[in-house]
């Protein structure tokens, strides 16, 4: 019935996909891996990593990457450098296309992440991990009595300002309107926190600092009037992207183009499970995403199994 599909393709290349495919070769189901022209994902940018167990010391996000990979290579994994440009899941095997051709596959792991929004300013990329960041849980820590600033007004923006006030000094939101977009909670709690104070309808039109952050110039959207804060780092929270523009009308997506997952890693299509932040917008983390490439990883296994008794049993 399979002819020459594989058993397992992976597409992604980020913690969850690479620990899907460790996990993979060790049930023997020779995983071949679509790790995108872009290969790695979000730690491909990321400096030091202080938070992944087994790293007593600080490991820099690419080398992480380069471990986990070299350890799926080490397995077996087969890691194609390509994008995946187009799927068909309504056939079975599960169809996709890359640049250079078709794979048939009797499952797939759906690991392609998703991406921080960015203010695309120049100096923000040019300081992008000398004190401008993404991610709190990450950073935060290297801010303890300095002054932050925090971009957006949604619930990362308001768990971000919170979680900073353990370490910063004073934490300002600079968001573009007069009003959160936030959760009642979410805003009740960052509202009576002394640290945190909002500056309404505004933006930040560059980054001041060469090596380092030393502030951001902020325009008031209503007057135009435009002023200098001082700050030590500046926390970008104006929510992401996920990576899923090929899987538009194959899987569930939520309005935000998030994969709709049920039972932990099941996509709308029995066979296709998914992993890490192209579902999960609450967690984020290197860890949580590798993790969840696990759990992925054994329900694809479960799933193959399943798939290949039947088969046997019918011929
Ligand atoms: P979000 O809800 O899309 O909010 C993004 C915020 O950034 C908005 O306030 C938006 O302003 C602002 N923004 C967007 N583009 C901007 C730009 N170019 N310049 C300046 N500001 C900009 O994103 P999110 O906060 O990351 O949340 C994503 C999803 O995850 C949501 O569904 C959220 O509920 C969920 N989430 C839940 C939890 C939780 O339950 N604990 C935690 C985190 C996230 P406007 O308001 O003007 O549009």
């Amino acid at each position: 019935m399979e002819g020459n599909a594989e058993k397992l393709v992976i597409i992604g290349s980020g913690p969850a996909g690479l620990t899907a495919a460790i996990y993979g070769c060790r049930a023997d189901l020779q995983p071949l891996v679509f790790t995108g022209t872009k290969y790695g994902g979000q730690l491909m940018v990321t400096s030091e990593v202080e938070n992944f167990p087994g790293f007593p010391d600080p490991v820099l996000g690419p080398d992480l990457i380069g471990k986990m990979r070299a350890q799926a290579e080490r397995l077996g994994a087969r890691l194609v450098q390509e994008d995946v440009v187009e799927v068909d899941f309504k056939k079975y095997p599960f169809e996709i296309r890359t640049g250079t051709g078709v794979t048939r596959a009797l499952s797939v792991v759906v690991a392609t992440g998703a991406n921080p929004r960015r203010l695309n300013l120049e100096s923000e990329m040019r300081l992008m991990g000398k004190g401008v960041s993404n991610c709190a849980v990450c950073d935060g820590f290297f801010f303890r009595g300095k002054k932050v600033a925090v971009v957006g007004g949604g619930d990362t923006a308001m768990e971000e300002a919170t979680f900073l006030t353990k370490f910063a000094s004073t934490v300002q939101v600079i968001h573009r309107r007069d009003e959160l977009r936030a959760s009642a909670a979410l805003k009740k709690e960052a509202d009576e926190n002394p640290k945190i104070s909002f500056i309404w309808n505004s933006a930040v039109t560059e980054v001041i600092g060469s090596g380092k952050v030393q502030g951001v110039k902020v325009r008031n959207l209503k007057t135009g009037a435009e002023n200098e804060l001082t700050v030590d780092g500046l926390f970008v929270a104006i929510g992401y992207e996920p990576n899923t523009d090929v899987f538009r009308g194959q899987l569930e997506l939520d309005p935000k183009g998030y994969i709709v997952v049920k039972n932990h890693t099941e996509s709308s299509v029995p066979g296709v499970f998914v992993a890490g932040d192209v579902h999960d917008f609450r967690y984020r983390q290197a860890i949580t995403a590798a993790a969840d490439g696990c759990k992925a990883l054994l329900d694809a296994e479960r799933f193959v199994k399943q798939k290949l008794e039947t088969a046997i049993s019918i011929r």
